[in-house]
């Protein structure tokens, strides 16, 4: 086993309002410079934690299309509420987790839930978009509304926290979401002085975003929402709590297919594209008020 060295430790960069219910952080691709350095993870946007007041309209982002990924909601605090043109709805409450797979297109809206929008609060939360193989692109959509119940539990020795396992395995304990290519995705909800080694092959894509606390990555001091992006130099790295929080640990085997990306669809050539955005202009992604 050898050590993956830490390539850069990034902190948040201006937040940017998606609607005007996220106010996000683009890690994926803006700060680390492209969409094929976390391949197969295409973006991914952290609403650090925002305080958000008691209102009248669910704050949120309007019925807008995706193709050709999948994007993976993660509620940390607050609560989102969906709807897609297939008439499917739901909430995704505090813990849990939406693994939606657009694939061949979904139409949705994206808003705060009612009764959170009501009393207001502390919203945080994640959205990751994982890309889709090609051969994969076109198929259904489907959704994996992952409950906490659902999500699998390791406990890590001497009770100094555990490790929630939404996709991939630690140990022998496997995470529900069933994905298209191998991706882990793991909260490490560690107690001050607790830590938690992870191995990973080395040319899996890995990085590890603070969701709350301080950690040691290997030996580094990260804050907070912080995003640390780990090189693929070793397959191994600790994370040890300096004061208890979470972190999320994210890694997966990159596709290294071409990306033709527009907003968003996200495809392999540019023809793809313009047949997405033709199907979209001519309401085969259906319709939602
Ligand atoms: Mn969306």
């Amino acid at each position: 086993m050898s050590t993956r060295s830490i390539e850069h430790i990034f902190s948040p960069a201006q937040p940017h309002m998606v609607g005007d219910g996220f106010k996000v952080h683009n890690y994926i691709p803006s700060r680390i410079g492209g969409f094929e350095r976390m391949d197969p993870f295409l973006m991914l946007d952290y609403n650090a934690p925002w305080q958000v007041p008691a209102g009248k309209r669910p704050l949120g982002v309007d019925v807008h299309p995706h193709r050709g990924f999948e994007t993976v909601t993660i509620a940390y605090q607050g609560r989102v509420a969906h709807h897609d043109s297939a008439g499917n709805s739901g909430v995704i409450g505090e813990g849990e987790v939406q693994w939606m797979t657009a694939a061949s297109g979904v139409l949705h809206k994206e808003y705060h839930e009612e009764e959170f929008t009501r009393t207001g609060g502390t919203f945080q939360m994640v959205q990751l978009w994982v890309n889709l193989p090609a051969k994969y692109k076109m198929s259904p959509p489907k959704y994996q509304g992952i409950t906490r119940d659902q999500i699998a539990h390791y406990q890590l020795p001497s009770g100094m926290g555990e490790l929630e396992l939404i996709a991939g395995s630690y140990a022998g304990v496997q995470g529900p979401a069933s994905t298209f290519s191998p991706v882990s995705l793991i909260n490490a909800k560690l107690k001050a002085g607790g830590t938690a080694e992870f191995n990973f092959p080395a040319h899996h894509n890995t990085a590890v975003v603070i969701i709350s606390g301080t950690f040691n990555v290997n030996g580094r001091e990260a804050r907070a929402n912080d995003f640390v992006l780990l090189k693929n130099d070793g397959t191994q790295f600790t994370l040890e709590a300096i004061e208890a929080g979470i972190a999320l640990v994210m890694s997966g085997e990159p596709l290294r297919e071409p990306i033709a990306a527009h907003g968003p669809f996200v495809m392999n050539t540019r023809q793809q594209l313009i047949e997405a955005f033709n199907d979209f202009q001519a309401g085969k992604f259906g319709t939602l008020e």
